[in-house]
């Protein structure tokens, strides 16, 4: 048996404002991941199985490689119709916050959300989640929020329960969030899941060709062009920064999600313990930062300090409202400042 880690005081609230709810929105952070999309369309497969009216509504759109998961068509994207989609924040009775630790990551989405009293649930992986929400289902310690959901459906209704569209998408996110299980990934646990999963009958080669071997020839030699022209290695420094600008994006006819995974390249070269990749988003007028580390190397720490983020110990994220170049001052900065961690 897998430790559910939730606790039976959870458990019984969970089950309670799961039983009380009709009206149920599923949802997860701004540009959404293997994880957030595995998360989602999990639950919102097992809670349909209720006969629940259940919404999954993401705050943007996602990636074109998780459009195959089983459920994705059915994925209301608030960015692309808030017109359509505020009704159904407006009715729902219930919110299921997945993969992401404060409303603030569900940016155009926070403001519909947090005006509806309906109680909230989180079930995620991030450190500091948001205490104020009436179920917190919170451990960092968890390698996906897809892994923490399949403990907690397996303690809210068995193993059996869980079916092969579900089984899919928990592995999707699984695999996702650790990097196909070459980062995060050493605990046994996540082994003996992932065995269960296979018992459902999914593919687990299929599921990696779906994410990882499906890239357009654009983004393939998007790819080429950022290792070979836009990367610099500071190797006294052990860290790398990668740097990507609007005008690059549209020759290579950039693609959401087509950065996806480019800033744990450069964790492959000898001694580095540090990746930094510095995008201008082509949405809003701002510079999207991406850190990979390894070791103990304190992403977080350094994302929260010098780019306005957070996120893991070894993989953070944020944002800088400043052009490419001074980010890219920024960056040499923090990593100047950072310089005796990564000896
Ligand atoms: P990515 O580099 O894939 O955008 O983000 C990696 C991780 O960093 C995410 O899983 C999330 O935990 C965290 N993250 C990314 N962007 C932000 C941000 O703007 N704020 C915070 N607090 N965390 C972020
Ligand atoms: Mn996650």
């Amino acid at each position: 048996m897998i430790d559910p880690l939730v606790s039976d005081e959870q458990l019984v609230k969970l089950r309670s404002l799961l039983d009380a709810a009709n009206k149920i929105v599923l949802t997860c952070h701004v540009s959404p991941d293997g994880d957030a999309m595995g998360s989602l369309t999990a639950l919102m497969h097992v809670l349909k199985r209720q006969n629940k009216t259940v919404h999954a509504v993401t705050p943007n759109l996602f990636p074109d490689f998780l459009n195959w998961l089983p459920g994705a068509d059915e994925i209301l994207v608030y960015e692309k119709n808030e017109e359509a989609v505020a009704p159904v924040l407006k009715e729902a009775d219930l919110f299921v916050c997945l993969d992401f630790n404060s409303l603030t990551r569900l940016s155009m989405l926070e403001e519909p959300v947090r005006s509806n009293p309906a109680p909230k649930v989180v079930i995620d992986h991030h450190l500091h989640p948001d205490e104020t929400a009436d179920c917190v289902i919170s451990f960092p310690e968890m390698s996906s929020t897809c892994e923490l959901l399949y403990r907690v459906l397996v303690a809210l209704y068995g193993d059996s329960y869980i079916n092969y569209d579900e089984a899919v998408s928990l592995y999707t996110g699984m695999m996702t969030d650790t990097g196909a299980f070459t980062y995060n990934s050493t605990r046994s646990d996540i082994y003996y899941i992932i065995g269960k999963l296979l018992e459902k009958g999914i593919d687990k080669d299929k599921i990696y060709r779906n994410v990882f071997y499906e890239y357009s020839e654009d983004r393939f030699r998007l790819m080429g062009y950022m290792l070979y022209v836009k990367m610099e290695v500071m190797r006294e420094y052990n860290a790398v920064i990668l740097s990507l600008d609007r005008e690059e994006q549209k020759r290579f006819s950039h693609k959401k999600g087509d950065t996806e995974g480019f800033v744990n390249l450069p964790l492959q070269i000898h001694g580095t313990k540090l990746s930094i990749l510095l995008r201008e988003n082509t949405e809003q007028d701002n510079i999207r930062v991406s850190l990979r580390s390894v070791d103990d190397f304190p992403c977080n720490q350094m994302a929260a300090e010098f780019f306005h983020g957070g996120g893991h110990l070894n993989a953070s994220g944020g944002t800088l409202e400043c052009t490419l170049d001074e980010a890219i001052e920024i960056a040499h900065r923090a990593i100047k400042k950072y310089a005796p961690l990564l000896k």
